[in-house]
């Protein structure tokens, strides 16, 4: 803000009256060619552009900052400030400076915030950026209340929403979607401090979120009458938050927002819903360092070839179907285009000429397109046969000859895109007679249309591009009717152009239409009322050339933003055959197979692989893996060492499932996949503190949202839950939660835990649906070899130093580590290590704690009294061995159940197993207490 010694001038306190309005905005000040910023705005733009910061006071003292920005210049600049989060409000001239008596008018027309980006210099082409606005309204200071998160896409008018009735739950939705900028009410409570990164907070009166008047503002911008029409009918908390994200459109476009398609609430019941961590977790957008693009999920089945497919790739992959009927549709046309390669090759190729007629149409319904945007439009309304004719030809593929068995020639889906086919003829023809091959880069250049397109164009630009060639011939048909053969043409600034006799060619009468200008020494100088005109003609035409080439453009941008409704229809069907073929052609390329999906709370995956990771190692290198999960088999505890390939198995699995409720193809022989409703995926705190962000509280506020919200339907992947703290604590949780899972819904409840406590496996057998799987090592010469192989059954050790030696501890390190464990693995007094299978399965009348029991206790395993020395089983000389002061009851129950197991395998002794003194009536109790 200017010092108050800063002398006010007209122009500084106009600046001064219009910067007032837009504190938050860096103010863009139209001078001339020109936009200006002056005081703190230039100083922060001078900063952030690397462009030179000036004065405007000549005044020393108080020197007034500026910077400025040619005028044709200004995106470039206004892109980099809005990518680096800052508004920009564009104050224009809004007064031609010519006719302005005194100051010219100035005014802000449009505010362009983070969120609210048409510019594709800001825009990612396959991806959304969302505006965001979120209402909660808490019911007397409980957590509940009812409260709404809306998105919308601005550059293309999409917009969606959710209702909730717990804030916790909203903000998760937040955090998944990620706009660019939350609009919020002024009351609202502050989100939470994490979701603070990289959003754009806008907190606007609360009487924007008002419920009549939010009312009236959706219906009048979206043209209905009711809110049901919108799927908002008694959906007050969503209606507020649309309310509040079209308050502050208005603001910012200073027009109605014209280019939102209608509302579509998003319908959770019929989605599978992946929160925010699931989504980091399997990387499926981002990879675990934050950076897009190459090893994450959404790189590998990314093979659309306009952005309006990538973009419904990226929503699909954020939100999948949880719809049969739906999701066979998708399988069903995605197998057609997969079983024939020339059709797809031939869609693919006539598509990649469609440009992104979603945002081309926005920009020209709010009246921000360039001459370019037309160009674009045009040659992809000029693609349109193209595709329809890759849709339509004959086909010989066995799905083909089946279908037209039964009288269609395509699968449901694509007849009823060759249905509502609109072939924009009219359009097309419009904009190739139109526009040139090669328009400026702005409007007001003229140079826009081609010939013929309008008459009086034609005209003038004949008049530009010949008025030589029509003065020649105006001047040879005046010398053939006076019969003067040296008649000449000239021009000077004072009289224009002009005809010329020298005296000495000359000196007759003149026919009556010479009017004589000028007398000169040896010479006379004439005009005609017919040069004269044609001189006007031409003096003027390129003004009247500009003139003429906006106002045809204005009226055909009018055509076109007429055509917005046919144009979002024919962007949405494209949009779909693209993803489509990207389904396709990604199965097809890496060969995946259809997966079926039914109501069943089973899966049963052979030979899947993990998409990303295979893509990164080659196809050929990685080692498929099966699984299945049935009424028996609901919990599968997996162990192994680390790098066996836990994790990726695991991530493999909740990734088909996703793949195949997108009705994509998956990377497996065959899968057969009981529906899901939620996929729930967690790492323990140490595999994420790389990120530094995820705590052992973290960890356990994760674990207990999934046990809140897992359903029946859900599928649960969790990878070293309970790693964060210390073993005891953790061993117990983990314990604890997989007991939970295990005996939720029925046992219907699918989970895959990943874990390295080996004292878990005790639960196979104990609880009913949990199982053992572990991932194969082989060793040889003291090497280990990764099989990346699943196999039943619980893994034997975990090989901690192998893995450190591979790595590259030092050798001296690792010889220590060895000797080290070797100790501790004897005991202290040197007797024998314990049997390296750790498989603990109880003695008979030992019961592990019970599901509502308590958890494993320290130091809680009773002396066992030693056993006669003579001709005694193997079993009594490992008894004794045993130093129990130094025993964890966790290893006593590992220890136990080594037991046990010896006992019943050894069918050299007949006898019954004598009754272990001391041991069959521990009762918990006893445990914790001992
Ligand atoms: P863990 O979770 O057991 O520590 P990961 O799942 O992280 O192990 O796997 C470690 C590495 O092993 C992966 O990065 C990958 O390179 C490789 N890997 C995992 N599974 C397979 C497989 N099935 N086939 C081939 N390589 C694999």
């Amino acid at each position: 803000m200017p010092e108050p010694t800063v002398k006010m001038t007209p122009m500084f306190e106009q600046y001064m009256r219009i910067k007032e309005d837009y504190p938050d905005a860096l103010l863009f000040y139209r001078m001339g060619d020109f936009y200006e910023l002056f005081f703190d705005d230039a100083a922060t733009a001078a900063r952030e552009l690397q462009i030179a910061l000036t004065s405007r006071s000549r005044d020393t003292a108080n020197p007034v900052p500026m910077c400025g920005v040619p005028w044709h210049a200004a995106q470039t600049y206004i892109a980099q400030l809005v990518d680096k989060g800052y508004s920009i409000a564009i104050c224009e001239q809004t007064e031609d400076p010519r006719a302005a008596k005194g100051l010219v008018q100035r005014a802000v027309t449009r505010v362009i915030t983070p969120g609210t980006v048409l510019d594709d210099a800001n825009l990612s082409a396959g991806s959304h950026t969302y505006l965001g606005a979120v209402f909660f309204e808490e019911d007397s200071g409980r957590k509940e209340g009812m409260g709404a998160f809306v998105w919308a896409d601005i550059s293309t008018g999409q917009w969606s929403g959710v209702e909730f009735r717990k804030a916790v739950d909203i903000w998760q939705w937040v955090q998944k979607i990620a706009p660019r900028e939350l609009v919020l009410a002024e009351s609202q409570s502050a989100p939470p401090a994490n979701l603070l990164e990289g959003v754009r907070f806008v907190r606007l009166p609360d009487q924007h979120f008002d419920l009549r008047r939010s009312t009236e503002r959706v219906l009048a911008a979206q043209g209905v009458q009711e809110p049901a029409a919108l799927g908002l009918g008694g959906k007050n908390a969503l209606m507020r938050a649309c309310g509040g994200i079209l308050a502050y459109l208005e603001q910012t476009q200073k027009c109605s927002p014209s280019q939102l398609q209608p509302f579509r609430p998003l319908n959770l019941g019929k989605r599978l819903l992946i929160d925010e961590m699931t989504e980091r977790n399997l990387e499926i957008f981002r990879r675990l360092n934050g950076r897009k693009g190459k090893g994450t999920l959404r790189h590998v089945v990314d093979a659309t070839v306009t952005p309006m497919g990538g973009r419904l790739l990226e929503d699909m992959l954020r939100h999948p179907w949880r719809d049969a009927a739906v999701i066979a549709r998708i399988q069903d046309a995605v197998a057609f285009l997969h079983d024939d390669d020339m059709r797809r090759e031939a869609l693919r190729e006539a598509l990649r000429h469609v440009y992104d007629i979603e945002r081309l149409s926005t920009r020209i319904t709010l009246n921000r397109a360039m001459p370019r945007d037309f160009l674009a439009l045009g040659n992809s309304l000029a693609a349109l046969p193209g595709v329809l004719q890759s849709l339509t030809a004959p086909s010989d593929t066995t799905y083909a000859t089946e279908a037209r068995q039964n009288g269609d020639h395509l699968p449901p889906a694509l007849s009823e895109i060759v249905r509502r086919w609109d072939g924009f003829d009219d359009c097309a023809e419009l904009l190739a007679r139109a526009i040139v091959d090669a328009p400026p880069a702005v409007i007001t250049d003229g140079g826009l249309f081609r010939p013929g397109y309008d008459e009086e164009l034609d005209a003038i630009l004949d008049l530009v591009e010949h008025g030589e060639q029509k003065l020649q011939a105006l001047l040879e048909k005046e010398q053939k009717t006076t019969g003067i053969a040296k008649l000449k043409l000239g021009y000077n600034r004072v009289f224009g152009y002009y005809y010329e006799v020298s005296r000495a060619a000359y000196a007759g009468p003149m026919p009556d239409h010479f009017i004589r200008r000028q007398t000169l020494a040896n010479a006379e100088r004439f005009t005609t009322p017919e040069l004269k005109s044609l001189e006007e003609d031409i003096l003027s035409a390129a003004e009247r050339r500009k003139t003429l080439e906006y106002s045809l453009f204005q009226q055909l941008r009018a055509r076109m933003a007429a055509q917005r409704e046919r144009l979002v229809h024919m962007a949405d069907m494209l949009a779909h055959l693209d993803y489509w073929q990207s389904l396709a052609h990604v199965g097809r390329r890496n060969g995946w197979c259809r997966p079926v999906l039914d109501g069943s709370a089973d899966l049963d995956i052979r030979d899947g692989r993990h998409p990303v990771v295979e893509a990164m190692i080659g196809a050929g290198s990685f080692v498929p893996n099966s699984v299945t999960l049935d009424g028996k088999r609901r919990l599968c505890l997996l162990t192994g060492p680390n790098m066996a390939g836990k994790s990726t198995v695991l991530r493999q699995v909740a990734i088909i499932c996703l793949l195949a409720q997108m009705g994509s193809m998956v990377p497996a022989s065959s899968a057969v996949i009981g529906m899901t409703d939620k996929i729930f995926s967690r790492v323990g705190a140490s595999d994420n503190l790389a990120q530094g962000q995820s705590t052992f509280m973290v960890e356990m506020m994760e674990t207990a949202r999934i046990l809140r919200q897992a359903t029946r339907r859900s599928l649960i992947i969790l990878d070293e839950i309970g790693r964060g703290t210390s073993t005891y604590d953790g061993v117990a949780l983990a314990w604890a939660v997989v007991e939970d899972l295990a005996s939720r819904s029925n046992g219907e409840l699918r989970t895959l835990f990943a874990t390295h406590y080996h004292e878990l496996t005790a639960l196979e057998g104990q609880v009913p649906g949990v199982f053992t799987m572990n991932i194969a090592i082989r060793e040889h010469n003291n090497d280990i070899l990764f099989l990346h192989k699943l196999v039943p059954g619980p893994a034997d050790r975990s090989y901690g130093v192998e893995v450190a030696r591979l790595a590259g501890v030092p050798a001296s390190v690792v010889q220590r580590a060895r000797a080290i464990l070797a100790e501790l693995e004897r005991g202290k007094d040197g007797r024998r290590p314990p049997e390296p299978r750790m498989t603990a399965v109880p003695l008979p009348g030992l019961s592990l704690p019970s599901p509502a029991g308590p958890p494993p206790q320290e130091k809680a395993v009773p002396h066992i009294s030693a056993l006669p020395p003579q001709g005694e089983h193997p079993l009594v000389r490992l008894l004794r061995d045993v130093d129990p002061d130094s025993l964890t009851p966790l290893e006593a129950l590992r220890l136990i159940s080594q037991w046990h197991k010896l006992w019943a395998e050894d069918p050299a002794d007949p006898a019954t197993p004598p009754p272990l003194e001391g041991i069959d009536d521990i009762s918990p109790e006893e445990v914790r207490h001992e």
